[in-house]
């Protein structure tokens, strides 16, 4: 994949730093930026954070540097989209800038977050039509004021000139995923979301990119997958800011 950047952004950008200076410190640790910096990140931070460097080639759970092939829920477990891939491993570091990002309402973390997954879009082998996100219920999104994954697929589909679509709805509030093991998450989201009807016809045949914060068991980004590709989509693949781990019991 590849990516410009349109120049009102970057005069967007360049008049945001004036009036609005906040790449002051790193959004990892807090320390004051020297200039050394890259996408908000101290050169610190830079050499530490947690890049999966060897994963399953199915659905990006990272595997010790010993491994390789696919994970062992990969092994049991037919997936609807074609492969996911997460930038971190969901580590201290990676946490706490999520947390600040969804819960203390830290907007702006949204446009580093996003550089980091066009960074990796750009060297990932894929092809895709379309960016589109993992949706909120409305009244959540209300309750947060924005829809975290849908900020950051708008950034990607910007960087790389594709278009974004909210081709998937939530249409019925299913309990957080946080507290459940794999069978309860795949449960928890069956018949949760649906197809924008409305946008059904630019789907067809398209490849589609699923951007989230988190995979967690993928038990998300597989029911949307299914949606997708119930309405005809060709592909999809998945990217997330993280991947957080859960004991695989199988
Ligand atoms: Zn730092
Ligand atoms: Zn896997």
């Amino acid at each position: 994949m590849s990516g410009r950047k349109g120049k009102w952004n970057m005069f967007k950008e360049y008049l945001l730093d004036i009036f609005f200076p906040r790449h002051v410190k790193c959004i990892f640790c807090g320390e004051e930026l020297n200039g050394n910096d890259y996408n908000d990140t101290c050169e610190k931070c830079l050499l530490t954070l947690p890049y999966i460097k060897n994963c399953c080639l199915r659905c990006g759970e990272p595997l010790s540097a010993d491994k390789e092939g696919i994970c062992l829920r990969c092994t049991s477990t037919n997936y609807d989209f074609e492969l996911a891939r997460s930038v971190f491993e969901y580590t201290d570091k990676i946490i706490s800038v999520v947390h600040k990002y969804k819960y203390k309402n830290q907007k702006f973390l949204s446009e580093p977050i996003s550089n980091y997954l066009c960074d990796y879009l750009a060297k990932w082998d894929i092809k895709v039509d379309m960016v589109c996100a993992v949706p909120l219920f409305k009244k959540k999104e209300k309750e947060r004021g924005f829809n975290q994954a849908k900020l950051l697929a708008e950034n990607v589909a910007e960087k790389f000139d594709l278009p974004y679509v909210d081709a998937v709805l939530k249409v019925k509030d299913n309990p957080s995923q946080t507290t459940l093991s794999f069978k309860e998450r795949q449960e928890n989201v069956l018949d949760v979301y649906a197809i924008n009807e409305n946008l059904k016809k630019d789907i067809k045949d398209k490849s589609i990119l699923l951007i989230d914060d988190i995979y967690t068991t993928g038990a998300t980004a597989n029911a949307i997958a299914k949606i997708l590709k119930s309405a005809h989509a060709k592909a999809v693949y998945v990217l997330t800011f993280a991947h957080a781990i859960i004991k695989q019991e199988l």
